[in-house]
């Protein structure tokens, strides 16, 4: 896929440059010549990545900037300024609107590059995360809110000069905390495992191989999300480049500024929490769609398909499970009665007596309504019957509470073992369920045994 790049610039030979360049390296390149027309693009048309002039008439890059950053609706667009003046204040002013990066003119071909793939790949991994949250999460908003001046993080840091070392140190004081490591093994180590927020690397090592590290560093699962940023020489685009292509996050050249190095790390720094975040909604969704809200149990989904591997399993090693159903008896005369309310405290305290009867490897779900399924691992006949049994015990020997009153339920179950011979899925749950309406014909209150397959 080539990435949808926008520039903005007034100034139109500007314009008509780095779009020969960009294009020349196939990227996909959108032309804007105000910073209204730049707004008006990216709210309406999918864009990768801007390359933003800071300096236009009327509205200027940082305030385009800002408002990108602004609105839900593009505030993961990744935005480079472009500015004139090499100057620290600018490059601040810049970070503090939000721009990821930034570029002084005139724009050399190998920082332009570099920072173009490594932004754009990135974006195509937060996009993959973002589309499977946004499913059933509106968290953008919830994102947008991080400030940037949260709690004390943690970077460590590699580099052989100690008067540096401690510069860096005085620099970050007060927004992270450094810590300096001796060698790449304890690097490694503070980044695998969750010592180190960050990692700051200085390119001009030479006990190590800094850009081995960096890779080694992205290669190990712990750390491959963690910010690597490091310190190249000035001028130095070449070995900053390679850091960017193994996989650093970001790179600050000699000499350092402070404004500057703090305001990279701490962007680095909220992008991990934007995707640990991202992350964490995403296994969210999951959860929510294999489970069922009220009575926290797995729902049907969830049972359909690990019913599918328990039949898989039972095939290939012999071991034999049992299905479950279990409906409670005339349920629905407790919603007319007592009210839904009270119909669903029933189900809730039904569910949680269900769950005290199983052993660890039983899988209970609700099927639907008041009616459940129970997939019962290495469970034979016996241990099928008396795991029913128990249930159907816990129900009617205790009456249930809706909220002062007491009111006697019983259950109804039936079950099947898996027979490898004859059964599949279908078979196995519809025998379960024949099982279960000879309970309920029975007189209810018991638990039926199936008919053999
Ligand atoms: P039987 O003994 O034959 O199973 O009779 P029953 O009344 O339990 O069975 P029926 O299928 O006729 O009624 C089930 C009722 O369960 C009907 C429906 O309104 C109610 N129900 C289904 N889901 C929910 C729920 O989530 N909450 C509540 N409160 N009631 C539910
Ligand atoms: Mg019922
Ligand atoms: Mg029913």
């Amino acid at each position: 896929m080539t990435a949808r790049i926008l520039l903005v610039d007034d100034i139109e030979m500007n314009l008509r440059v780095l779009e020969a360049r960009l294009s020349a390296e196939y990227y996909d390149v959108i032309t804007a010549m105000s910073g209204a027309e730049a707004l008006e693009i990216c709210r309406s048309q999918p864009i990768d990545l801007v390359l933003l002039d800071v300096m236009m008439p009327e509205m200027d890059g940082f305030e385009v900037c800002r408002q990108l950053k602004a609105d839900p609706r593009t505030t993961y667009l990744p935005i480079v300024l472009i500015t004139a003046l090499d100057q620290p204040s600018d490059r601040l002013a810049g970070l503090e609107a939000g721009a990821d990066d930034f570029l002084t003119k005139p724009v050399r071909d190998l920082p332009l590059f570099s920072r173009v793939r490594s932004l754009t790949r990135l974006k195509l991994v937060t996009d993959e995360l973002r589309r499977r949250a946004e499913t059933a999460i509106n968290l953008v908003a919830e994102d947008h809110a991080g400030d940037g001046r949260e709690a004390l993080a943690r970077l460590a840091f590699y580099g052989e000069d100690a008067d540096e070392t401690r510069r860096i140190q005085k620099y970050l004081k007060g927004a992270v905390r450094v810590e300096a490591v001796a060698d790449a093994a304890s690097l490694i180590a503070a980044a695998v495992n969750g010592a180190a927020d960050a990692v700051l690397i200085d390119m001009a090592a030479k006990a190590v191989n800094p850009l081995r590290l960096v890779s080694q560093l992205r290669s190990k699962e712990a750390s491959r999300l963690l910010p690597v940023l490091a310190i190249a020489a000035a001028e130095d685009d070449e070995t900053a480049a390679r850091a960017l292509e193994l996989g650093a996050n970001d790179y600050i050249q000699r000499p350092l500024d402070r404004h500057e190095l703090v305001a990279r790390i701490r962007t680095q720094m909220r992008r991990k929490r934007n995707d640990e975040r991202l992350r964490q909604s995403v296994e969210q969704t999951i959860e929510l769609a294999l489970s069922d809200s009220l009575t926290g149990l797995h729902n049907r989904r969830f049972f359909e398909t690990h019913l599918a591997t328990a039949v898989h399993r039972a095939r290939t090693t012999g071991a034999s499970f049992s299905v479950l159903i279990a409906d409670i008896d005339h349920f629905k005369r407790v919603n007319d009665g007592w009210g839904h309310e009270a119909g669903d405290r029933v189900l809730k305290q039904f569910s949680a007596r269900l769950s005290d009867c199983l052993r660890s490897s039983d899988l209970a779900c609700r099927f639907g309504g008041e009616e459940f399924a129970i997939l019962m691992m290495d469970a034979d006949f016996d241990t099928a019957l008396s795991i029913a049994d128990r249930v159907r015990r816990s129900v009617c020997e205790t009456p249930f509470d809706i909220g002062g009153e007491l009111l006697d339920v019983t259950v109804s179950e039936g079950f099947a073992v898996f027979d490898a011979a004859r059964d599949d899925a279908a078979s196995l749950v519809r025998r379960a369920d024949q099982a279960l309406y000879a309970a309920k014909r029975g007189g209810r209150n018991r638990v039926g045994t199936a008919a053999a397959a």
